[in-house]
């Protein structure tokens, strides 16, 4: 089969001018080993963001396949609409083992935004269910991104992703992150001015802890989770962290939560959760969210969202085969170590007169670059250490390094030295 024919005449792709991509020559996966994607050609290529985020312990690890195949030969899917399974029960209980303490429910979607819509459902219906319905909004920040349903739009704040649904979206109240001085007090200022304000209307404060992932890798100092933590304790509004990018080991910790022993009222996770294998999100509930929606079926007080392959066997297994792996291989130690050999060639790369700020939160990187020449930089980067067998996605300006965490000190090297040579080529 002519892959890339048949591509540019049937695949329309995410987040992609269309026009442009089908004028290029693609580059066609076929295979993968490890932390490598190999191309239809046979060519070998890092996978250095752990293909968009997602990838943990690096493809085929033999653990997660074998963990898939043998759930293949039980079941692949069954509902947990009027039934529940094997596999779903015990992927529930082995996420609420790791997830920080009190979140004891976990309800299944199948990607991120779902996740997150979940969770917004979750905090509103639980206000109803109290009787405060005069709850409706919440307070989100600049600059964040909770995927691409309307309404994890609406709580997002990146105007280029955003700007084109605004007469689809709900409104909400703001909390600016991308400051020039990005201290605790310039960042929980204004949420508490906000909160001190308005809390009667909010249901919840939605945040990325730890860093904010597709803004460009921006992250918060030391404290700022447990400040936000605080000021909702104060002001009696729920606390979501959107963990979909920074759970599974990303920051360092299980979750980012645990790097400040938070526990927020919900936790939506996604990319990492099967180890990068199969489509699967979840959002954790307290067990204070969950009793609310109790009561008479004639109530009414049950949560109205669902999914078809909510659940699913098959991801499942996965899902339960990944904290195995982490567990048994000791993954978040050996992060550990990658992540400081990555932080020791940031050093250089940051001297770099084409390099304005590296930032870092365990082994999410961002490189921004000077994009006062309205050079696309980044986008620049990336396509030239595709030659040099490393696979990089930017984000505007921003170079970003995401590999799976089992990535090997020598593949350290090599993603630092084929992104330094295309900055140094750049000028
Ligand atoms: C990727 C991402 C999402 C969306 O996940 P999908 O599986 O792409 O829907 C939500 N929140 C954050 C923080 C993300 O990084």
């Amino acid at each position: 089969m002519d892959y890339a024919a048949a591509d540019r005449t049937h695949v329309w792709h995410p987040f992609t001018q269309q026009r442009t991509w089908t004028e290029a020559e693609p580059l066609v996966i076929a295979s993968a080993e490890g932390n490598w994607l190999v191309d239809t050609g046979g060519r070998r290529y890092l996978d250095g963001v752990a293909s968009l985020w997602c990838n943990v312990h690096g493809h085929r690890h033999p653990h997660i396949d074998a963990a898939v195949t043998a759930q293949l030969a039980q079941v692949a899917h069954s509902t947990l609409l009027g039934l529940t399974s094997t596999a779903a029960v015990e992927a529930a209980a082995a996420l609420t083992a790791v997830a920080p303490t009190r979140l004891t429910r976990v309800f299944f979607s199948e990607n991120g935004a779902a996740a997150v819509e979940v969770a917004l459902k979750m905090a509103f219906g639980y206000w109803r269910n109290v009787g405060e319905a005069s709850r409706r909004s919440f307070l989100a920040l600049d600059e964040a991104y909770h995927g691409d349903t309307l309404g994890a739009v609406s709580v997002g704040g990146i105007d280029l992703f955003h700007a084109a649904y605004a007469p689809l979206l709900f409104e909400c109240f703001r909390a600016p992150t991308n400051l020039p001085r990005r201290s605790l007090d310039a960042l929980l200022g204004p949420m508490d001015a906000t909160l001190s304000a308005h809390a009667h209307e909010i249901c919840a404060v939605v945040i990325e802890p730890r860093c904010q992932g597709a803004a460009g890798m921006i992250t918060f100092p030391d404290g700022y989770l447990r400040g936000v933590r605080e000021l909702c304790d104060r002001y009696d509004v729920l606390m979501i962290c959107d963990e979909v990018a920074t759970g599974f080991g990303r920051t360092g910790t299980m979750f980012a939560c645990d790097s400040e022993a938070v526990t927020p009222d919900l936790m939506t996770v996604g990319k990492g959760i099967t180890g990068g294998y199969l489509p699967m999100s979840a959002t954790f509930a307290t067990e204070a969210v969950y009793e609310s929606f109790l009561g008479d079926p004639a109530e009414g007080r049950q949560l109205f969202h669902g999914h078809t392959y909510s659940g699913n066997a098959l991801a499942a297994a996965a899902c339960i085969a990944n904290l195995e792996v982490f567990r048994d291989e000791d993954t978040l130690a050996h992060a550990e170590v990658a992540a400081a050999a990555m932080a020791a060639r940031l050093d250089t790369i940051a001297e770099h007169d084409q390099v304005v700020d590296v930032r870092r939160a365990g082994m999410m990187v961002g490189i921004e670059l000077d994009a006062r020449a309205g050079a696309p930089g980044a986008a620049a980067v990336c396509a030239r250490v595709r030659d040099l067998g490393v696979i990089l996605r930017p984000l505007g300006p921003v170079i970003v390094w995401m590999p799976p965490l089992s990535i090997t000190l020598d593949e350290v090297e090599l993603l630092a030295d084929a992104t330094e040579k295309a900055i140094g080529e750049l000028v």
